[in-house]
């Protein structure tokens, strides 16, 4: 009953109608920037943006305002998610049950993937990798308003080589060259980003997840083109040897990095290269998952290979000061550990040396400056889109507060509302 009310709600939401002046009041606000929690704050939301945010003491609610009560929530920014494929299919029964999937099917399903995921509390996302471009249209079609979703930063089809990470996806690249040729083809296409795979990976069943199967000149061939755009380059990365050569050449992003050592660690924070972890994907919390979806074993060999390292890994990159922005590569509702996928993650990182805030900033304010959009989101400040998602407890106390998101706006719409 409860998930048909929700459909209808999201049947008949209205965009914002410019001039509409919207106020979130009773609830205290996280300014992630500053690290404190304001009591009883007022947020003024005007065309899909913040205008003003503060105390109730200092901040007036302006008379026209539709008044949205929040008594005794906290309000976070929308929460932020860097690794995600809305057209995720792993190996097992989930790829059986798509073997056949069509394009037209494949951009239902990611529509679908999209408003979940928006629905769990996650406002932005960034797609390093996904299939035959419908990511590019379907964030389009949700930037236009016409389908609920996160806002999406697309990095079009992943860049792979014969013999490596992906092979499911059918394009294969190799040598300087055709790797050129492949930059540029997922730019033409719209891609606001550019990923590369230049090690083995867990759901591919050939190609070493600690060897650098991608060559330098190949790497430097993405990073130059990436350059010539001004777009950046992260890497699929399961490899300590292949990470170092890669940040050595330029390239901007980690992702994964199972097998990741200390100097590689200490080289990515002095170099500012950001850490996109995904440590749900190796964790125990996640064997459920693999269960439900019929993971083969050889794929679950190489869950359990990578697990003990990746862990140590993310610790490591904890205590190194490297720039770390969330990312799950499960779909960011995807059930996990009685939360969801993206909030499970979150908790890994203070299980893993964060400080709550830390962690909620990895999963806003250091995402969007990842992104490059600090200006424009990760933060509840004035002049950033109203990207909002309230919660029942404080997550600076208790990062598992996030467990009870109930309240998701995106640009000052209301998409969820439990407590209505
Ligand atoms: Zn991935």
């Amino acid at each position: 009953m409860r998930k048909l009310l929700l459909l209808a709600a999201l049947l008949v939401w209205q965009p914002l109608l410019a001039g509409e002046t919207r106020a979130i009041v009773g609830a205290a606000l996280v300014d992630v920037i500053e690290g404190r929690v304001i009591p009883d704050a007022v947020v003024v939301i005007r065309d899909g943006r913040i205008t003003a945010a503060g105390s109730a003491a200092d901040t007036p609610v302006p008379e026209d305002a539709e008044r949205i009560e929040l008594e005794g929530r906290w309000l976070i920014p929308g929460l932020m998610n860097m690794h995600v494929h809305l057209g995720l299919i792993l190996p097992g029964l989930m790829a059986a049950e798509h073997a056949t999937e069509s394009d037209a099917q494949l951009v239902l399903r990611m529509a679908d993937n999209a408003r979940q995921s928006l629905h769990s509390g996650v406002t932005t996302i960034r797609q390093p990798g996904d299939r035959r471009h419908a990511d590019i249209a379907l964030a389009r079609a949700i930037d236009r308003g016409v389908l609920p979703g996160p806002r999406i930063v697309s990095s079009g089809e992943m860049i792979n080589i014969t013999g490596g990470h992906g092979a499911s996806m059918g394009t294969h690249f190799d040598g300087p060259y055709e790797i050129r040729k492949a930059a540029r083809l997922q730019v033409r296409a719209g891609a606001q980003w550019l990923k590369i795979a230049i090690s083995g990976g867990i759901a591919t069943p050939v190609g070493g997840i600690g060897q650098g199967l991608m060559t330098p000149d190949e790497i430097s061939a993405v990073v130059d083109i990436a350059e010539r755009h001004g777009i950046k380059v992260t890497a699929h990365s399961g490899s300590d040897h292949a990470t170092r050569e890669a940040v050595e050449l330029g390239i901007h992003g980690v992702e994964h990095g199972y097998f990741l050592q200390r100097p590689t660690l200490r080289l990515m924070s002095e170099r500012g290269t950001w850490y996109v972890p995904t440590i749900v994907v190796s964790q125990p919390a996640t064997f459920d998952f693999f269960e439900r979806i019929g993971s083969p074993p050889w794929y679950m060999a190489r869950v359990y290979e990578v697990g003990q390292d990746h862990w140590r890994a993310l610790e490591m990159a904890v205590e190194e000061g490297v720039n770390i922005a969330l990312g799950t590569d499960q779909f960011p509702y995807e059930p996990n550990d009685g939360t969801t996928a993206t909030v499970r993650e979150a908790e890994y990182y203070v299980e893993a040396g964060m400080t709550p805030l830390q962690a909620l900033r990895s999963a806003t304010l250091e995402s969007a400056r990842m992104l490059g959009m600090e200006d424009s989101i990760g933060s509840l400040s004035p002049g950033k889109h109203a990207d909002i998602v309230a919660i029942e407890g404080d997550p600076l106390a208790d990062i598992s507060a996030l467990r009870s998101i109930g309240f998701v706006m995106k640009g000052g719409q209301v998409y969820r509302h439990d407590w209505e």
